[in-house]
């Protein structure tokens, strides 16, 4: 039996955008592709409201956390650190031999713009790295007023990782004044996981232009050469997957509507930021709740992983705490294409597991 992915990716993917991957190959460098990269980069600017230039590399999100480390980092970058995900990230940049400092909070815990500006206000950095949506946690850090407290530092590329947020919650890339930003399809796009996205402004672009010992596979400038030239690809791309991609967006922006979309999901972390308030605690400072992502405390001590056989009983899946988290916590993902229905189905189906 199917067992419904209620973790937090990848999640579940609907029959429809399945069989969209189901189609007779063409090849990197043909008109098909120019079209289908076309189409998918003018929905994607819709979605973050952007008219940066879009990066579709076939990698999952870690390859454009590295990007991001490799095409930005001039002289000394600031890691904003609060769970496993931007501990990744620092620990990414570091292996690029990047010079960099860690801004750390103790998991749960969102971020203070106050406590970036005085890092910055110093003048020692150049990047600043945040994770949006922290999924091993269920915290959501403020990378609006980051990115508005930022303007005063025009030198400074702010960098977004946005893995299990975007198309689940609201990114305005222009406005909020992000540089890079990326993210994983496996997430909340709701598509099978091989592909990640990013959108990256003219400012990291020529950041790129003068990196050093940025590689190959992941050079901005890479994606705009091919891009620039045929819209294409810079090597052979998933094409399958963007295609599933690009129907997915079709569905997003012109279906849905990209704030039903983000409504939906905030409908759904209600239900579930209900539930849990009744029946256990948030792992997660409440004033920084996920729209994607619930970490619940698990504060009756019941054991996750029999819970976890009995809903797949039941075909239904969660995920357990992240790490250090495991059997502390478990998760909750409310994101992707699932609904309101079937949160409210999996909430009861724990509730007569657990009593
Ligand atoms: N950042 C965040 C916030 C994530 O949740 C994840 C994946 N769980 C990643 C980065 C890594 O993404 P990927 O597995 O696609 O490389």
């Amino acid at each position: 039996m199917h067992k419904k992915l209620f973790i937090p990716g990848p999640t579940e993917v609907r029959e429809d955008v399945r069989k969209a991957m189901d189609f007779p190959m063409f090849g990197h460098r043909m008109p098909e592709t120019s079209e289908l990269m076309g189409s998918v980069v003018e929905k994607l600017q819709k979605l973050l409201y952007t008219e940066n230039f879009i990066i579709i590399s076939t990698s999952s999100g870690t390859g454009l956390m590295e990007a991001a480390s490799r095409n930005c980092i001039k002289n000394k970058a600031l890691h904003v650190n609060c769970g496993s995900f931007s501990d990744r990230w620092s620990s990414i940049s570091k292996a690029c031999n990047k010079d960099i400092d860690i801004l750390e909070y103790e998991w749960g815990k969102g971020i203070h713009i106050s406590d970036i500006e005085e890092k910055v206000s110093t003048g020692k950095y150049d990047t600043v790295f945040v994770t949006h949506n922290q999924t091993s946690t269920g915290v959501m850090n403020p990378i609006e007023e980051i990115g508005e407290m930022l303007k005063d530092y025009p030198d400074i590329l702010f960098c977004v990782d946005a893995v299990s947020s975007m198309a689940g919650a609201e990114i305005k890339v222009d406005d909020w004044n992000i540089d890079f930003v990326l993210a994983s399809v496996q997430k909340a796009f709701a598509l099978p996981p091989g592909l990640a996205i990013a959108a990256a402004s003219n400012k990291a672009m020529e950041r790129s232009a003068e990196a050093k010992d940025k590689g190959y596979y992941f050079d901005f400038h890479a994606f705009k050469k091919y891009w620039d030239k045929a819209k294409q690809p810079p090597t052979t791309a998933c094409l399958n997957l963007i295609a599933a991609l690009n129907y997915q967006l079709d569905k997003v922006v012109n279906k849905e509507g990209i704030e039903n979309r983000f409504k939906r999901h905030k409908e759904m972390a209600g239900l579930v930021q209900d539930w849990t308030r009744k029946n256990f605690d948030f792992f997660a400072d409440e004033n920084y709740l996920s729209p994607t992502v619930t970490c619940v405390k698990n504060t009756r001590g019941i054991s996750v992983a029999d819970l976890n056989k009995e809903l797949g009983k039941r075909g239904a899946v969660i995920s357990n705490g992240y790490g250090n988290l495991k059997e502390k916590t478990f998760r909750i993902a409310h994101m992707g294409d699932i609904t309101p229905d079937e949160i409210k189905w999996l909430l009861g189906e724990i509730d007569d597991i657990i009593g």
